[in-house]
C-alpha cells in the first residue's frame, strides 16, 4: 500500500468500526494562542478530551496534518520531517483498550499488511508511588493478538531508557514495559509534572523493526526507544484513564477516553519495509524532481534533499492553510523554511528559481486528498514564488553590500562584485590572502549591518567570507551579538514608551486594577484551566477589562471562585515585586505568564506576588507594570474585588469587566 492508500484505508476502517470522519484542523490553531502550529491530531480534540461534548459524537477519526517546527533540527534523518500527517482515531468515552488494541494490531498487520513479526510494542511500568498499576492489561492483549499469529510475545520489564541502551533485549521478547518519562501521557509529560486538574494516563507505542545493525554511538545495547534508527516509532495509543486530583493523587475517571496517533510517513516506510520514511509515495516524487532539477543524485545529497523536499511540503500547506512569508510569528516560520530551502539548493549547485517546478508536485500530490490544495493551487504557487524571488533579491542586494562593507580593507573585492552573481559563483578572481589591517568596523559589525539593514543571512556572509580567502575575526560572533543586543535594547526602550503611552496615566487607582489583573488571571487559570491566556486588557480608572481564551460561558460558580481566589489573595497581603530575567528562563524554567500575541526581547521584566513565609508566588507574570507594593493596598476603603460581567468577545474569547467596590 502507498501513502495515500493507507490514510484512505484508516479512514475507511474506523468509519467501518462507527467513527465519524472529521475534517483536519488548519496548521494555525484557530482558539489556541498558546502553540503557533498544530502539532498533533490530538491537539485540537483537546476541549473535547478535557470533556466538553464533540458534535460529531464520541467516535472520531481523522488524518491531521501536522507542523513540529521544533523538529526542524532533526530533519535529515530517515524519519522527522517538520510537516507530516497523523492518523488519529477518538473515543470520547466509548470504547477502551480491549477494542482499541485488536483494531490497531488488525489494521497493521490485516490491512496494511506489516509483518507482525517485525511489531514491537511498549507498556507502561506502573508508579508504585502514586499507586498507579503496571499495565499488565494492555500487555496481555498484545500477547494475545501476537500469539493468535504463532508469534509467542514475551513481556519484559525495562524502566527507562537508560535502563534500556544497559539491558538491552532478550530473544523471543516483543513487549516491554517503560517508566513514566516514555510511557505516560499528559499535556506535561509524565505522573510527576501532569498538570493538576488535567486527565491523563498510561499509553503504548507500536514499533516497526527494521532490522538495521545497531550503532553503537546510541548506547551500548538496542532496544524500542533506541534512536539509532532499527526500530521506529509508527504510532502511539493513550489510555486516558485517571485524573490528576492533587499533587501525587491520581483518580480514575468514570469515563475514559482513547487517543491514538500514528505517523502517516512512517507506517508507509514500515509498509515499504524501507526505514527512510522520504522514500515513500507522497514525498519521493518531489526528490526525483530535485534529482532532475539539479542533475545530482538523492543517494549522494540525501541530507540536503531530504531537508529541501520537507521544507517546501511545510511550507506548501502553511499557504494552503493562508500563512504568508512576513517577520512574525507563523510566517517567520514559514519564511525560514522557504529560505532554508533555496539556501540548501545552494549545495546541490541549484542557484535559479526553482519553486515553480517543485510546488506544483508537490500540490499534485494532495490533489485528490485535501480539496483545499486543488483550490489553492494558485494561489499557493504565487506566494511560494514571491517569497523566493524576493530572497534572491535580498540575496543580491547583500552580496553587493558585502562587497561594500569589507571593500575599506579588502579593496581588491570591489572590482572583483557583480551584483548578478549569486553566492556560489562569486569567488572566481577574488584574493586568497588573508589581510588584518584594523577598519572602523569590525567583521562582525559587517555582518550585523548586512543582517540587519539588507536581511542577509549570517550563514551566508560566513560562508562567502569562506570563498573569499577572509579570515574573519575569532570573535566576530561576540561583536555581533554586542550590535544585537543594543539594537535589541534600543527597540525595548521605545516599546516601553508606546506601552506607557498606551496605559494613558498611572494613577494609584490604575496601578490597583493592573495588579488586579494579575491576581484574576491566575485565579482563571486556576478555576478554569492552563487553557487561559491573555488575550487583551485594558484599565481605567472605573474598571478592568480582560480577554482570554476559554471555550464556554463561565458558570455563576467559576465566577464566585475566581471573586473569592482574588479576594483571598488581597486579603493574604502578597507583597508585590519585579525582577528582570532572560526571556527563554522567564518563560520555560520559571512558567512566567505572559500575553497572547506579545514579543519579548531578550530579557523581561517579571511581576512577582507572594505571601509572607511562602516559597512559592502566587502570581508570576511579564509585564511593563506600574503595580501597588502589596496587594493589601486594593482594599483600602474596605473595597472588595467583583466581575460585573463576563461575555463574549470573539470566537473562543471570553471578555470580563471587573471593578473594586
Ligand atoms: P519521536 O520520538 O520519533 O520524535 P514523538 O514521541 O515525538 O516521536 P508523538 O508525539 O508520540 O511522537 O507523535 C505520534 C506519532 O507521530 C509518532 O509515533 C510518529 O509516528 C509521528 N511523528 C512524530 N514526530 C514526527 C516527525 N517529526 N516526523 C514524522 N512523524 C512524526
Ligand atoms: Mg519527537
Amino acid at each position: 500500500m502507498n501513502a495515500q492508500e493507507i490514510r484512505r484505508a484508516y479512514l475507511k476502517f474506523f468509519e467501518d468500526r462507527g467513527h465519524k470522519i472529521i475534517p483536519r484542523a488548519l496548521l494555525v490553531p484557530q482558539n489556541d494562542p498558546t502553540t503557533l502550529f498544530t502539532g498533533s491530531g490530538m491537539q485540537p480534540m483537546i476541549p473535547y478530551l478535557l470533556g466538553a461534548e464533540h458534535p460529531e459524537g464520541k467516535r472520531l477519526v481523522d488524518s491531521q496534518t501536522c507542523l513540529r517546527a521544533q523538529d526542524i533540527d532533526e530533519v535529515g534523518d530517515n524519519r522527522h520531517t517538520t510537516f507530516f500527517e497523523m492518523l488519529g482515531n477518538w473515543s470520547l468515552g466509548d470504547y477502551f483498550k480491549a477494542e482499541q488494541i485488536p483494531w490497531m494490531f488488525e489494521f497493521l498487520t490485516e490491512v496494511v499488511g506489516l509483518d507482525p513479526s517485525k511489531l514491537y510494542i511498549t507498556c507502561f511500568i506502573g508508579a508504585p508511588k502514586y499507586k498507579i498499576p503496571k499495565d499488565t492489561e494492555a500487555a496481555e492483549i498484545w500477547q494475545k493478538l501476537f500469539q493468535a499469529k504463532g508469534i509467542e510475545a514475551e513481556v519484559a520489564d525495562i524502566g527507562s531508557e537508560a535502563d534500556g541502551y544497559q539491558r538491552g533485549i532478550k530473544p523471543g521478547e516483543r513487549i516491554f514495559y517503560y517508566d513514566g518519562a516514555k510511557n505516560w501521557w499528559s499535556r506535561n509529560g509524565a505522573p510527576e509534572t501532569t498538570p493538576v486538574g488535567d486527565p491523563c494516563g498510561p499509553d503504548s507505542e507500536m514499533f516497526y523493526d527494521f532490522g538495521t545493525p545497531h550503532n553503537p554511538e546510541y548506547g551500548e545495547h538496542c532496544h524500542p526507544n533506541c534512536d539509532c534508527g532499527r526500530f521506529m516509532e509508527i504510532g502511539n495509543n493513550v489510555f486516558m484513564a485517571y485524573r490528576k486530583e492533587a499533587e501525587g493523587k491520581f483518580v480514575l475517571l468514570e469515563q475514559p477516553n482513547i487517543d491514538h496517533g500514528s505517523g502517516l510517513e512512517r507506517i508507509a516506510a514500515a509498509a515499504n519495509d524501507n526505514p527512510d520514511v522520504f522514500k515513500i509515495s507522497i514525498v519521493w516524487p518531489i526528490i526525483a524532481k530535485l534529482e532532475e532539477i539539479s542533475g545530482k543524485r538523492y543517494d549522494s545529497h540525501t541530507a540536503s534533499m531530504r531537508v529541501i523536499a520537507d521544507h517546501l511540503r511545510a511550507a506548501t500547506f502553511l499557504a494552503v492553510d493562508g500563512v504568508v512569508p512576513s517577520n512574525k510569528e507563523q510566517g517567520y516560520v514559514m519564511r525560514r523554511l522557504v529560505r532554508r530551502a533555496i539556501r540548501f539548493a545552494f549545495e546541490l549547485g541549484v542557484e535559479q528559481n526553482f519553486l515553480e517546478q517543485i510546488v506544483p508536485v508537490i500540490a499534485d500530490l494532495y490533489h485528490d486528498d485535501f480539496p483545499e490544495v486543488a483550490q489553492n493551487r494558485g494561489k499557493v504557487i504565487e506566494v511560494l514564488v514571491k517569497e523566493e524571488k524576493a530572497f534572491r533579491q535580498t540575496l543580491r542586494k547583500g552580496l553587493q553590500q558585502f562587497d561594500k562593507l569589507f571593500a575599506p580593507r579588502y579593496p581588491e573585492l570591489v572590482s572583483g562584485s557583480s551584483p548578478e552573481n549569486m553566492p556560489a559563483t562569486v569567488e572566481q578572481g577574488m584574493p586568497k590572502q588573508v589581510r588584518h589591517d584594523g577598519d572602523a568596523m569590525t567583521h562582525g559589525e559587517s555582518l550585523f549591518t548586512l543582517y540587519d539593514t539588507y536581511g542577509f543571512p549570517v550563514e551566508l556572509s560566513v560562508e562567502e567570507a569562506f570563498k573569499r580567502g577572509i579570515e574573519l575575526d575569532n570573535n566576530w560572533q561576540q561583536q555581533f551579538d554586542a550590535k544585537m543586543a543594543e539594537q535589541r535594547a534600543r527597540s525595548q526602550t521605545a516599546a516601553k514608551g508606546v506601552f506607557k503611552g498606551g496605559l494613558g496615566g498611572q494613577t494609584m487607582q490604575h496601578k490597583k486594577y493592573h495588579t488586579a489583573t494579575h491576581l484574576m488571571y491566575e485565579a482563571l487559570r486556576q478555576v478554569l484551566g492552563d487553557h487561559v491566556v491573555q488575550h487583551g486588557s485594558n484599565i481605567t480608572e472605573e474598571r478592568l477589562r480582560f480577554d482570554f481564551s476559554h471555550p464556554d460561558k463561565m458558570t455563576p460558580e467559576q465566577i464566585k471562585q475566581v471573586e473569592d481566589i482574588v479576594n483571598e489573595q488581597i486579603g493574604k497581603d502578597l507583597k508585590v515585586s519585579y525582577a528582570e530575567y532572560p526571556t527563554k528562563v522567564a518563560r520555560e524554567e520559571m512558567g512566567a505568564l505572559g500575553a497572547f500575541g506579545d514579543r519579548y526581547g531578550e530579557t523581561v521584566k517579571v511581576y512577582k506576588m507572594i505571601a509572607d513565609g511562602e516559597d512559592k508566588p502566587f502570581s508570576f507574570e511579564i509585564c511593563g507594570g506600574p503595580h501597588v507594593d502589596h496587594t493589601a493596598q486594593l482594599a483600602e476603603g474596605g473595597k472588595h474585588f467583583k466581575i460585573l460581567k463576563e461575555e463574549s468577545s470573539s470566537a473562543g474569547i471570553r471578555r470580563i469587566k471587573a471593578v473594586l467596590v
